[in-house]
């Protein structure tokens, strides 16, 4: 089964997912309103001026706009010191129209990246990489989590439902991606395998897996012949290539040609995990702005 070149997995749409929960955040950020009489806030902070990471920020500005939330956006020139950030940190924490705090990384050399990250309160710690939030996703109590592995744990919920017993294996453990997925799906009651760069033979274990996520960069690093027929497959990885025409096109970690003859489902690069991630955020942002409102600190 499921071998054939004839055969095709099913397309996870993680476009339409995502304009969905655009839909649903928007009249949730309405209600929320109508109680509070309060609309959240997310406030995006860049040092430098990277051209890739200036796109993300406009793009998650406009979408926090979207869906009726108040979006402030704070462009620092590449020369800020760490205590510059540190202050304006602080500033936003305080600030009550603030409910979310998103520092984009990578963050230029001098300026240390934890130090920063565990500055902002765990209430607006939307990214969820501050120590707080990630030992409470890791303690399996309440948690805002990290927006791609959450993107990722709705897609499979959506696709799977209940996921008791199954073996996912995740390929990748970087703190931003692979290691929260992997406690996420463990919650799920799924057997979890995690492999990295010193994994050996990663294709044996890759073939056992029912669910298998790749979050390496490692463009065409999972072969169709690393893939268990019928598995459900989630392609996080992202490697922009230049074509010869000079233009670029984005890529995932996945041989898709070839997983797409074997895969039950599976995630395209792009439109699968990647449109999730903004959508994420700013559900975050919601729960974040929930949380302050119902003035139960998640460090408490
Ligand atoms: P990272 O560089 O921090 O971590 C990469 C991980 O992959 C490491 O654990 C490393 O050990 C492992 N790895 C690298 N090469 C490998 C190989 N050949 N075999 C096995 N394991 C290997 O990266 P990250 O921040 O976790 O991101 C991973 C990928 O996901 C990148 O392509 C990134 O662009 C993408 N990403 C996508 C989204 C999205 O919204 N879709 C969000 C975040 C990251």
């Amino acid at each position: 089964m499921h071998t054939s070149s004839s055969h095709q997995a099913t397309l996870i749409d993680g476009k339409a997912y995502a304009a969905a929960l655009h839909q649903r955040i928007r009249q949730d950020v309405i209600d929320f309103h109508e109680l509070y009489g309060v609309t959240p806030g997310l406030a995006v902070v860049l040092v430098g001026n990277d051209p890739a990471s200036e796109i993300y920020v406009r793009n998650k500005a406009l979408q926090t706009h979207h869906v009726g939330m108040r979006s402030f956006m704070h462009m620092l020139p590449e020369t800020t010191s760490e205590s510059e950030l540190l202050d304006l940190i602080k500033q936003l924490n305080a600030d009550p129209a603030i409910h979310g705090i998103l520092v984009q990384l990578p963050l230029p050399s001098g300026i240390e990246p934890h130090r920063i990250i565990n500055t902002i309160l765990p209430e607006k710690d939307v990214d969820g990489l501050g120590e707080v939030n990630v030992g409470r996703l890791a303690s399996n109590r309440p948690s805002i989590i990290p927006c791609t592995p959450l993107g990722c744990l709705l897609l499979l919920r959506d696709q799977l439902g209940d996921m008791t017993g199954q073996h996912a294996v995740v390929i990748g453990c970087s703190h931003l991606v692979g290691k929260p997925l992997s406690l996420l799906l463990l919650a799920e009651g799924c057997t979890v395998s995690i492999a990295h760069i010193h994994t050996r033979n990663i294709e044996a274990l890759a073939k056992q897996a029912d669910i298998l996520v790749s979050a390496t960069g490692c463009h065409g690093l999972v072969r169709g012949t690393w893939i268990k027929p019928g598995a459900t497959v989630i392609d996080v990885g992202i490697t922009r290539l230049k074509t010869p025409d000079g233009t670029s096109r984005i890529v995932g970690d996945v041989a898709f040609d070839e997983a797409v003859h074997v895969a039950g489902r599976i995630t395209p690069v792009p439109g699968g995990v990647g449109p999730m991630t903004i959508a994420c955020l700013l559900e975050n942002t919601l729960t974040a702005a929930r949380l302050q409102m119902k003035e139960s600190s998640i460090c408490t």
